[in-house]
């Protein structure tokens, strides 16, 4: 594949960010690469290692002159950074951003934008429990969605050449409205990380009954769980902060499920119980047969880009 944009600025160095940049290089997809993060940390480890071309300071410096940049932060951290921005973005430039939950970004990033500035957000479903700029690698995105999410109208071209960055990187890119993605991550990924937080939060005060016997006889089930739990803390505290009418909706009914289960129990409704299971074992079949994962007893560990 040939390149699409000469150059491409990373605001916010971690996980997604060193991913794209790997992706993006290993297919010739980006000119230059200009990236900045927060802390002098992880500037200086991005320096170290090569991970950009150019490591700025400042955000205000690193999309000076960018035909692409990527909001790599946060969700809660895309409005100030998009202020920061805003004047001194390049006219004609793409904005993208990455962020797990989309209403909140598009409100909180789009007033900072000028007249002139194309404005495309996306989501690559694909992640890890690691972070940082040392977590990224070139695979993560190959065979996972890449969701773009604009706003209502965009320009045609400009969305076209986003979407050939993202299928260059390895994605299958599908458009989805910004509720409606909401909703949806909400279901397949965030509720299923508050309760696999929840999970491991009981099993911690299990422990201190049982001394390490959660620990020790931990069985599959139950390590998925702390591998879940084991996510960036600011990324899921943002992602609920950000996404609250979603998390209520899909909370109530995970209740209202969870009661009905429990009343099963608790009356010996055993069929209720097995039609229940069956329903779900389905849900699983149908996930492998639409190759989002393989049917490997040891699915979650070790396998990697099984995220989000
Ligand atoms: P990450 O590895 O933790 O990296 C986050 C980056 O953002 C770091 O460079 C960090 O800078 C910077 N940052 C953190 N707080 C900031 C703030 N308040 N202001 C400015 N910069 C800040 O995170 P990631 O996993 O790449 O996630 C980045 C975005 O992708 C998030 O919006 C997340 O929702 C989304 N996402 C994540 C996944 C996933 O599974 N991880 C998947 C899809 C989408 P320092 O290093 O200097 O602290």
């Amino acid at each position: 594949m040939s390149r699409i944009y000469d150059r491409v600025a990373y605001i916010g160095l971690g996980l997604i960010a060193s991913s794209m940049i790997h992706a993006g290089r290993r297919a010739g997809l980006q000119g230059e690469v200009v990236g900045t993060a927060r802390s002098p940390e992880t500037r200086a480890i991005a320096r170290q290692d090569g991970l950009c071309d150019i490591v700025t300071d400042t955000a205000a410096e690193a999309v000076r002159d960018a035909d692409l940049v990527v909001l790599c932060v946060p969700v809660g951290a895309m409005g100030r950074v998009a202020a920061e921005i805003g004047p001194h973005l390049k006219p004609g430039a793409t904005v993208s951003d990455v962020g797990s939950v989309k209403r909140a970004v598009i409100d909180a990033v789009a007033p900072h934008l000028p007249e002139g500035v194309h404005f495309i957000p996306a989501h690559p479903l694909a992640g890890t429990e690691h972070s940082g700029p040392r977590s990224g690698f070139a695979e993560l995105f190959e065979n996972r969605y890449t969701l773009i999410v604009p706003d209502g109208e965009v320009d045609p071209t400009a969305l076209a050449r986003l979407e050939q960055f993202w299928i260059g990187m390895g994605a299958n890119v599908e458009m989805m409205e910004p509720e409606h993605h909401d909703l949806t991550l909400m279901v397949t990924s965030h509720a299923p990380h508050l309760i696999a937080y929840t999970m491991v939060g009981v099993a911690d005060d299990l422990r201190r009954v049982t001394d390490s016997e959660v620990i020790k006889y931990s069985a599959a089930g139950f390590r998925d769980f702390t591998r879940i739990a084991a996510s960036d803390p600011t990324m899921w505290r943002d992602v609920f902060l950000n996404n609250k009418e979603a998390t209520m909706e899909i909370l109530g009914r995970f209740i209202e499920e969870l009661m009905s289960l429990q009343r099963a129990i608790r009356t010996g409704d055993g069929d209720h119980l097995h039609d229940y299971f069956t329903r779900t074992r389905a849900i699983r079949r149908g996930i492998i047969e639409a190759g989002q994962d393989t049917d490997a007893p040891d699915f979650g560990r070790g396998a990697k880009g099984a995220g989000e």
